[in-house]
């Protein structure tokens, strides 16, 4: 079984989803196996986000990801990275297909950065690094 790194990003806390997205991730047979609620700091951010330094969207990205607490969490069960993904749809709310977590309940459509509620590792790789980032004390050594 495979772990991965999920957020429910600000606009989720803001607008009372966190019971909608847990629910549809316990419903989807994924185990939560940590959980916190916390203020990013931007340091933080930018480490998460360093794939995106150089695109427009990374200062309004960052903004964004610190403007309100998030929600983190590790997620495990069978294939839990694509199947998260899968669940949370399109990057883009205009483009994500109803039945998923952005396509059913973003209501972003079109902003500097897309407040798309969710975020969830796009690979092994990446969930090792952002588990690491997100729950040091999870991980010892
Ligand atoms: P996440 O990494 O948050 O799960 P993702 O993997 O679907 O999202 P990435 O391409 O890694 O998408 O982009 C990271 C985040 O940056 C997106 O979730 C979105 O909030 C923001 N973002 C990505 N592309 C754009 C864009 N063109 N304009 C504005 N914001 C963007």
């Amino acid at each position: 079984s495979e772990r991965t790194l999920v957020l429910i990003k600000p606009d989720g806390v803001r607008r009372g989803l966190i019971g909608e997205i847990i629910s549809r991730i316990e419903r989807k047979g994924l185990r939560i196996i940590a959980l916190e609620m916390r203020q990013l700091e931007r340091s933080l951010v930018e480490e998460h986000y360093a794939e995106h330094a150089d695109k427009p969207f990374f200062g309004p990205l960052v903004d964004f990801m610190t403007s309100g607490p998030v929600v983190a969490m590790i997620v495990e069960g069978p294939q839990a990275i694509s199947v998260f993904r899968t669940l949370a749809g399109a990057t883009d709310p205009v483009k994500a297909a109803p039945g998923t977590i952005r396509g059913d309940l973003s209501t972003d459509f079109g902003t500097a950065a897309q407040q798309n509620l969710v975020h969830g590792s796009d690979s092994p790789e990446s969930a090792a690094r952002e588990l690491k980032l997100f729950f040091p004390g999870f991980f010892p050594g």
